[in-house]
């Protein structure tokens, strides 16, 4: 059975800043459940952040420029977390590699985890297009990164890919 990365809280654990979790809607969770191995994991706890934490953004820039050191993820307390960010991330590939992971579901809009939207560095509840620093991780090495909202495209990259 093909292995799946999936973000902790989009399977019910509180690890986001707030110590809340998202969900995956029931019928693709089921699917999920019926059709892939699932490795749940969080970068950002991995990467040495506590839960609750303050919400954080990528400043001036998006997870590729965080990845190439032209960019840094903030909190909005001023503090800059993008040395555990980095770290979450790495850890993140490193799961992937040891368990032969191609595919990702990951939460979208988290500047760690966003694989189509991440909000804009202003903590003003804007968004742009973009990944976040694990997803620039994760895809540069070729995983296909999927959102809760994207399953769908999942069960056809699954069909077409093998
Ligand atoms: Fe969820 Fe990813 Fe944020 Fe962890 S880093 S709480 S898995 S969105």
């Amino acid at each position: 059975m093909e292995k799946v990365l999936v973000s902790s809280c989009l399977a019910g654990n509180k690890v986001r800043y707030n110590a809340s979790c998202l969900s995956i809607p029931d019928q693709d969770w089921d699917w999920l459940n019926s059709n892939v191995e699932m490795v749940v994991f969080c970068p950002e706890v991995s990467g040495g952040l506590p839960t609750p934490r303050a919400p954080a953004e990528i400043i001036n820039g998006k997870g590729v420029d965080v990845v190439k050191g032209f960019a840094h993820v903030v909190g909005n307390d001023g503090v800059d977390v993008t040395e555990p960010f980095l770290l979450g991330a790495q850890k993140t590939l490193e799961i992937c590699q040891q368990h032969g992971i191609k595919y990702a579901i990951l939460a979208e809009g988290s500047p760690s985890c966003g694989s189509s939207k991440i909000y804009d560095g202003t903590f003003s509840g804007n968004k742009i297009e973009g990944f976040g620093v694990t997803t620039a991780v994760l895809t540069s090495e070729g995983i296909k990164v999927f959102s809760q909202h994207t399953v769908k495209m999942l069960k056809i990259a699954l069909e077409t890919d093998n």
